[in-house]
């Protein structure tokens, strides 16, 4: 029985793949991997390791989860080093989890190398910190995916405090309907938002508004994007040093 490592292959920039991460990438027999930051990364494999793509575009898995985990164990009963790459973190919104107790039922050992998650680092690239004294105390991460106006919504959307960031993975498709939410819920029409498209990579894209404003073009950025709302979002007017 090989060992599997569920591991974090950063956000895009391949610099931001951690140590550990590429070490085992370079002793994989098998790497399992979704539609990747950098596919850069897999050159980095020794010449015989076999490649499965199990796609994922947009969060939404191309290959049922419950096949995943299945490949992953069948992989594991075939190899010794087993390589599941995800992007970004595989425990934020990555279905890592989920891989890990198939693998535990299994009896399939495997270990986590946790990687830089895309909620912090690429609103860094675009110049913005998650948090900030005096003007955010706590950021959130959220998932986008849910249609904001269903009625059993599992976001407690009232909750959100005006010195909080909001980070939206997988919101893309749903932006118009995320900042009416979150303006008929009390936040200020001028809340700063910023979308960011392809982050950390060279075709990174920032746009910035208000909630009541957000153009119609952002919704049309290339996928993976993220949305930033708050008043950490100005200070990108001194900090944005990588698109410069
Ligand atoms: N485990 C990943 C997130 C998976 S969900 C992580 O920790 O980063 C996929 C979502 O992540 C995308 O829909 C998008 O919102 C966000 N995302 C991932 N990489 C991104 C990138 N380079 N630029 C912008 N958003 C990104």
């Amino acid at each position: 029985m090989g060992q599997v490592y569920l591991t974090g292959a950063g956000p895009g920039d391949m610099e931001l793949l951690t140590l550990k991460a590429l070490r085992v990438v370079k002793i994989a027999d098998v790497i399992i991997y979704d539609r990747l930051a950098n596919p850069e990364i897999l050159k980095e494999a020794k010449k015989d390791c076999e490649f499965v793509y199990v796609g994922k575009e947009d969060g939404r898995h191309i290959l049922p989860q419950d096949e995943i985990n299945e490949t992953i164990y069948q992989k594991a009963l075939k190899y010794d080093v087993v390589v599941r790459l995800k992007g970004g973190d595989p425990f934020v919104f990555g279905r890592g989890g989920e891989e890990g107790m198939y693998l535990k039922n299994k009896g399939v050992s495997f270990e986590i190398i946790p990687g830089i998650t895309s909620a912090i680092s690429v609103p860094a690239y675009a110049g913005i910190p998650v948090t900030s004294r005096g003007v955010a105390v706590s950021f959130r991460v959220v998932t986008g995916h849910e249609t904001p106006n269903k009625t059993d919504s599992q976001i407690d959307w009232k909750s959100f405090k005006n010195n909080e960031t909001i980070i939206f993975l997988m919101g893309l498709h749903n932006i118009q309907t995320i900042c009416k939410k979150l303006i008929s819920i009390g936040k200020s029409k001028d809340c700063p938002i910023a979308v960011i498209s392809k982050g950390t990579t060279k075709e990174q894209k920032t746009i910035v508004s208000t909630l009541q404003n957000i153009p119609k073009e952002a919704k049309k950025l290339p996928t993976p994007a993220l949305i930033v709302i708050g008043e950490v979002v100005k200070l990108r007017d001194e900090l944005n040093w990588f698109e410069d």
